[in-house]
């Protein structure tokens, strides 16, 4: 079903959206992309004469209620975003709140409570899902965060609308973009990943050699592989148990005919902190009292030579401690590579948690093709994987 073509005159949609937003001690959004990006399809089936009720989760409460865990903190942005009021119901299931979405207007808009208040969300509970199915006539999943988890209200729900269920645009966008890096014949592709572990990301770097041409390791996961060729790494971040898998990798790219680029440099530290001083050291020989936070200068060469020569572009995870200013450097010098590429007609997709806060921070979001707003589903759907709030939908 198309959710561009449905017609919600007089329906009341029920929309998964994924507002998990960071929020600062006192409540306040520090970053609203995922909000903003809810706006279009909410405002689309307001323009038909609809009514939509929203329903999201909010970092991790412990199945039950938690003022610092309410959604009623993004109230006042949703509204200035929407430009309207908008009803907020302190519970996503009760009698009230069902009373409530029962009698709405066209162009009302409510936001329930956090769905996590409730251990069955998690679980996947049918009646759960049951009770969430009561507020709409139709379910709209547009929250591709989520979209890898099985959850009541992003799977099972779709159960309770055999004939009523589709995507959102946002998660429209999000599973055109990563099929055109998955599907297209435009080479070279370059991946890029980065971040703190190795062990996370695995998976996803065993998939990529399968379908890269260049594979570009940074972060704190690079010094696994330093180590594991006999580099000596100080006191940088290292997974010993990674350390053989690391050299599989690095054989494995050399079947596959992947050009593997690790750092050659790195930028290092005493301390793990901004005020202490920066040596920049090969990235073989690395002092013990110190430790890796950036990719040096000669490596941003080489990153950036490879990035603006490549027709697609994946990025996912930073470069170097990006939140401390004098470890920054590696991942705005990437971040500006893969926007020369995109200028030059390159297609460039940018996903999972980190990269995304990194390319906000630099104001570059809009100028990459695609912002994923979905790290772990992202890399999951890349690996292949069907998410279950993705198959919920298409099984009609
Ligand atoms: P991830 O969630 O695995 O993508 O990791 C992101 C985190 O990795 C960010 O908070 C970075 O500060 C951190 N990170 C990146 N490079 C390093 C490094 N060289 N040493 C320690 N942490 C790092």
């Amino acid at each position: 079903m198309n959710f561009e073509n449905y017609n919600f005159k007089n329906k009341r949609a029920i929309v998964r959206v994924d507002f998990n937003v960071p929020l600062d001690n006192n409540g306040v959004i520090t970053d609203d992309t995922r909000i903003k990006m809810a706006i279009p399809t909410i405002t689309k089936i307001i323009n038909d004469g609809g009514s939509v009720i929203l329903m999201s989760h909010l970092g991790r409460p412990d199945n039950e209620p938690n003022p610092k865990f309410s959604l009623q903190q993004i109230l006042p942005n949703l509204e200035a975003l929407l430009n309207q009021k908008v009803i907020f119901c302190d519970d996503c299931i009760s009698e009230k709140a069902v009373r409530t979405t029962s009698k709405l207007k066209s162009g009302d808009v409510v936001l329930l409570e956090n769905l996590r208040f409730y251990k069955e969300e998690k679980l996947g509970n049918k009646d759960f899902a049951m009770k969430l199915s009561k507020h709409g006539d139709v379910f709209i999943n547009d929250a591709f965060g989520t979209a890898h988890r099985a959850h009541a209200s992003t799977a099972i729900i779709a159960d309770f609308f055999p004939n009523d269920k589709m995507f959102g645009f946002l998660i429209e966008n999000e599973i055109k973009s990563v099929d055109k890096v998955l599907n297209s014949q435009n080479y070279p592709l370059t991946a890029i990943v980065g971040g703190a572990k190795v062990s996370s990301k695995i998976t996803i770097i065993l998939k990529l050699l399968e379908k890269v041409d260049h594979l570009i390791i940074g972060g704190g996961m690079a010094y696994t592989f330093i180590k594991a060729q006999n580099g000596s790494i100080g006191k940088s971040l290292v997974e010993d148990e990674f350390l053989k898998l690391a050299l599989e990798i690095l054989d494995e790219a050399k079947k596959q005919n992947v050009q593997l680029h690790l750092p050659i440099d790195s930028l290092c530290s005493k301390e793990f902190s901004n005020d202490s001083e920066t040596y920049l050291r090969p990235i073989f020989s690395i002092p013990d009292n110190e430790m890796g936070l950036d990719i040096g200068s000669e490596t941003i060469k080489i990153f950036s030579d490879v990035i603006t020569n490549s027709s697609l572009i994946l990025w996912n995870g930073p470069m170097g401690v990006f939140e401390m200013s004098n470890f920054q450097k590696g991942t705005i010098s990437v971040a500006n590579a893969i926007v020369k590429a995109t200028k030059n007609n390159a297609f460039s997709l940018v996903g999972g948690g980190d990269s995304v806060a990194a390319i906000n921070l630099f104001n570059l979001a809009n100028k990459v093709s695609h912002v994923s707003t979905g790290g772990g589903a992202m890399l999951e759907y890349l690996e292949g994987k069907e998410l279950p709030g993705i198959k919920s939908i298409k099984n009609s």
